[in-house]
């Protein structure tokens, strides 16, 4: 079966190795990835690691004996581009590796916040293991820890910081956090959770820029107002890393470009994870996912592709959230809802489901602390059929 190479060794990369092993691929498997880590467990870093609940030990997706039993082996490198004609890769230090077949799985990089003074000491980003690192070593009790970003990642952060005992202050430049992916019920929801919590949530606050000497000292907004800080950290989303594949001619819209078998615009280069863009029938366009299980889903299917086997991608895309000890699962994409249903009082309650309607069929729920609505409400999407109040209510109250 020749060589079989993966560049990208995280969430896709990692379940790409392994799905070629379990459907038979006998042939040389290489894992190139850039971290120089092995690959590893990036929700916890906003959650459970950054707030020191888990250890390190805990990060791993996969044991380094798994890696030598599965005879798969690992290149610190960072690929620099592809000659498709001779399928090769070549790399940073000027190595090259010739394949077979190659799979894609570059995921994504935070997006720079084009402000002055974004690069100053004590200003960070969290996308990776070094990023949260730094973080960890600046955030001591006491501090001022600015987040600039109400999105699933900034407010997750705030919540990991106040546990360790930071003054937090979220910066959100919308009118209300979460306001891409959630109903306003859910975003007032989790506003009145971080305010209870003691964290400062200032919404319609647009950052012009941050200053200090040798490290960041303020941070400045539109209008002149100044605030203090620390430490910053900035979740205002990624950029998917798609210069490989684009340099090489592979079609990239957004993401790399991949059908229902996670085949890219070349019969030998699969791609897999946040760095593609895939139609999803369901929701009659292309979407890019950032989700580890739509990740996972699509290496399985790339693997498949690589053996010569078939295998779809086709499941609901799901999510997590955990802040504070509210577990958030989100079945489906809400975008293009015409009506949402309350299971219960947000403004009141630490439990509730907002389910998201569109023509009268569930598209997405947001279930917090509701582990049963989210089962069934995964089940009632995928059905894809019309469901009436009395129907949802009652999955609710079951
Ligand atoms: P990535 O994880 O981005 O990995 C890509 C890898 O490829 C990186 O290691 C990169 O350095 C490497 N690479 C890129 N280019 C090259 C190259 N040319 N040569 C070599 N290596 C290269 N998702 C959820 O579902 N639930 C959550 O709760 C959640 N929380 C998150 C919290 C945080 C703080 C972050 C940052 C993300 C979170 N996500 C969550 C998103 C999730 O982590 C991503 O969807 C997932 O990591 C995607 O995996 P991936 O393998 O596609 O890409």
């Amino acid at each position: 079966q020749g060589t079989a190479v993966v560049v990208g060794a995280s969430h896709a990369g990692a379940q790409v190795v392994a799905g070629l092993r379990q459907q038979g691929w006998s042939g040389r498997v290489v894992l190139i990835g850039d971290e120089a880590v092995l690959p590893y467990h990036r929700p916890p870093l906003s959650k459970a690691y950054l707030s020191g609940k888990s250890a390190i030990g805990e990060l791993a997706i996969r044991k380094p004996a798994f890696y030598a039993k599965q005879e798969i082996e690992l290149r610190d490198a960072r690929v620099e581009s592809i000659e498709r004609a001779e399928r090769r890769l070549v790399m940073a230090d000027g190595h090259s590796l010739s394949y077979d077949k190659l799979a894609l799985c570059t995921g994504g990089r935070a997006r720079l916040l084009p402000v002055p003074g974004a690069d100053l000491p004590g200003v960070h980003y969290l996308r990776t293991f070094a990023d949260v690192e730094q973080i960890r070593e600046s955030a001591q009790p006491g501090k001022r820890a600015v987040i600039v970003g109400g999105g699933y990642i900034g407010l997750e952060t705030a919540a990991s910081l106040l546990a360790l005992g930071l003054d937090v202050t979220v910066l959100e430049a919308a009118e209300r956090v979460l306001m891409r992916v959630t109903a306003p019920e859910v975003s007032a929801f989790y506003e009145r959770i971080h305010r209870e919590a003691g964290v400062t949530i200032r919404t319609g606050a647009l950052v012009e820029a941050m200053t200090g000497e040798d490290r960041v000292r303020e941070v400045q907004l539109a209008g002149g107002e100044r605030l203090r800080a620390d430490l910053v950290v900035i979740g205002v989303g990624i950029e998917p890393n798609t210069e490989l594949a684009a340099a090489a001619g592979l079609v990239v819209d957004d993401g790399v470009v991949i059908d229902d078998n996670a085949r890219t615009s070349d019969t030998d280069i699969v791609a897999a994870g946040d760095c593609t863009s895939h139609w999803m029938t369901r929701y009659g366009r292309r979407i890019r996912l950032e989700s580890v299980p739509s990740a996972g889903e699509q290496a399985k299917a790339a693997a498949a592709t690589m053996c010569g086997k078939e295998k779809t991608i086709a499941a609901l895309p799901w999510f997590w959230s955990d802040q504070y000890d509210l577990k958030l699962q989100i079945a489906g994409l809400s975008a293009g809802y015409d009506e949402i249903l309350l299971s219960s009082d947000p403004t009141r309650d630490r439990d509730f489901t907002c389910f998201y309607l569109r023509e009268q069929k569930l598209i997405a729920a947001d279930c917090v602390n509701r582990p049963r609505d989210f089962m069934r409400s995964k089940q009632k999407i995928t059905e894809g059929l019309e469901v009436d109040r009395a129907e949802l209510v009652q999955i609710a109250a079951d």
